[in-house]
């Protein structure tokens, strides 16, 4: 338990002070009555789509609240991951004073967040087997560092960071420790999101992108203590998540079923593309993978991955990052899909 952690010590003054934008849907929350709505200058003649969406996406919460197990106060919800996240540094971040954290090689976004937000951003690299360097993570933290961003499982290089190592950031770390859950319903291990009431620095963001089968309506899902969401609520724009957005969600999520049988079947798909990798002799290595995608080392990535592209298949080449030269990110496909990339790169000469 992280008892030194006060989220008032590390809100942005001007985000504390902030009186936050009341919409009439704000305002007025009875949403099932029979109400004449003549609040927020709409268009009454009826489109589907005419009036404003709920601001606090209430039933998607409540279906969320059940399934996840937790209070629906501990729940934020944004257009994307990418949203999300940049409510966080925009609550927490003071421009051109605080700095955060990263470890790559690791997603691209949280850098591209900071620099739009002008806070520095340090890089503390991950170690051989992509695990983060606590002494040196340790070393780089001073008193204006707000954020910890941890991918687990990591993209692009798939796999889970240790829970022994977060649990010592969560614990010694003096600002919020962000993890991105992205890819966890792939992975072998249970959510962060069980042990937010023992974290108070804990923030864990997923996404319907990905193994939700829904990255065209962009919902990112953001879980922290409640004091941690309502000052993410209060800076939110009003009507962040959409309507349509917010009804395609509430109608999959009900589909339990058939998400857990798309999930088991991609992993099973995985551990047969594993399989007939090893018989590719361009390949140098094939790194562990705890998501839906896998990272490779080649003999040349930019050559393979042109090959690979002339023949009708479009892969990663993540060779630009750090620790990740001459690598391709392959994301898991349907049988017949990765069936076909085999065979290309079986022929590949
Ligand atoms: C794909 C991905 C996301 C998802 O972002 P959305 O904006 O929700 O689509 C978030 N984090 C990581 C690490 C990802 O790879």
């Amino acid at each position: 338990m992280n008892k030194d952690f006060n989220i008032k010590s590390i809100i942005r003054p001007n985000v504390a002070k902030m009186q936050p934008y009341s919409s009439a849907r704000d305002e007025f929350k009875d949403f099932n009555s029979e109400m004449i709505f003549l609040d927020a200058n709409e268009n009454p003649f009826e489109t589907d789509v005419n009036r404003y969406p709920d601001p606090q996406q209430r039933r998607l919460k409540e279906i969320l609240s059940k399934q996840i197990n937790i209070p629906a106060n501990q729940i934020l919800l944004g257009n994307g991951s990418d949203e999300v996240l940049d409510l966080i540094f925009r609550a927490f971040c003071e421009p051109a004073k605080d700095n955060i954290i990263t470890l790559p090689p690791t997603y691209g976004m949280y850098g591209v967040l900071a620099n739009l937000n002008d806070i520095e951003n340090r890089e503390v690299l991950l170690d051989d087997e992509f695990q983060p360097d606590l002494d040196e993570i340790s070393r780089t933290m001073d008193t204006h560092t707000k954020l910890l961003f941890i991918c687990s499982p990591n993209n692009p290089t798939g796999n889970l960071i240790s829970f022994e190592k977060i649990t010592h950031l969560l614990n010694n770390f003096k600002g919020l420790v962000v993890i991105d859950e992205a890819y966890i319903d792939f992975a072998p291990q249970e959510s962060w999101i069980s042990k937010l009431n023992e974290f108070p620095n804990l923030i864990v963001t997923q996404t319907l992108s990905k193994a939700y089968g829904l990255a065209g309506i962009r919902l990112g899902l953001c879980f922290a203590s409640a004091e941690i969401i309502s000052v993410l609520n209060k800076i939110k724009p009003p009507y962040n998540v959409n309507k349509l957005s917010q009804q395609s969600a509430i109608d999959q999520l009900q589909k339990v079923q058939k998400l857990n049988n798309d999930v088991s079947s991609l992993k099973a798909e995985k551990e047969v593309f594993l399989k007939a990798l090893v018989e590719v002799n361009f390949i140098q290595k094939i790194y562990p993978t705890d998501a839906n995608f896998i990272l490779l080392k080649v003999d040349n990535a930019e050559k393979r991955y042109a090959q690979i592209l002339e023949k009708g298949i479009v892969v990663r080449n993540r060779s630009s990052q750090l620790l990740c030269e001459n690598t391709l990110r392959i994301t898991i496909g349907t049988n017949s899909e990765n069936i076909k990339l085999i065979n290309i790169l079986k022929t590949l000469k």
